[in-house]
């Protein structure tokens, strides 16, 4: 199986890569930022606990979004891969993570990381807000939260997957087809 997980802060340009690695390596994407949205708009009550925190930029607790990954992992047991895409975002997720996949008898192939400064990320969240309708792409304070949840909780699994020789870090700034070259580059070595 080819497992990867799509890191990088807000705004890098995650969801659009994931979209082009599923229909190259014929993998599974799953988004848990897509998934909390769609629980939002069915207005289970999952989804409800989920939106304010989710308005506010600050994450939801590990152990909603980790049994949303395993039943999801469980739906798709024949799946080629997954992409993981906004997934891990705290160390206890990763070995969550670590720890379904062994069940499976898989593991995470790579860590592709992308590189995009603070400044050129809220530009284009801003951006993006303007058609997302997502209440925390619209508010720069919103915004700003969300990068640091991402710099205090997120940015130290790097180190998680360093340890274990699984990251790659990618400039993610640039054409979205010359990113997507970079990271296929990368795949195909693996
Ligand atoms: P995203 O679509 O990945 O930008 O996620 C949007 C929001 O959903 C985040 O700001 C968090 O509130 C929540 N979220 C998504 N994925 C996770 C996760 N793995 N852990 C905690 N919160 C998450």
């Amino acid at each position: 199986m080819l497992n990867l997980v799509l890191f990088g802060p807000p705004g890098a340009g995650k969801g659009t890569q994931s979209n082009l690695l599923i229909n190259k390596y014929n993998l599974v994407h799953l988004s848990t930022g897509d998934i909390l949205r769609s629980e939002i708009a069915v207005g289970t009550a999952l989804g409800l606990e989920a939106k304010t925190l989710m308005d506010r930029g600050d994450l939801v607790p590990d152990e909603v979004v980790i049994c949303m990954i395993s039943s999801k992992l469980d739906n798709n047991a024949d799946a080629n891969g997954f992409v993981f895409d906004g997934f891990p975002r705290t160390t206890a997720q990763a070995e969550a993570l670590d720890a379904l996949l062994v069940d499976k008898g898989t593991s995470i192939s790579a860590m592709l990381s992308l590189k995009v400064e603070d400044k050129e990320l809220i530009k284009r969240l801003l951006e993006r807000g303007k058609d997302s309708g997502r209440a925390d792409d619209q508010n720069e304070r919103i915004i700003s939260n969300r990068i640091n949840e991402y710099n205090n909780k997120t940015a130290p699994l790097k180190a998680y997957y360093h340890a274990q020789n699984k990251l790659s870090e990618i400039e993610g700034v640039g054409s979205i087809t010359e990113i997507a070259k970079k990271l296929n580059t990368v795949i195909d070595t693996l």
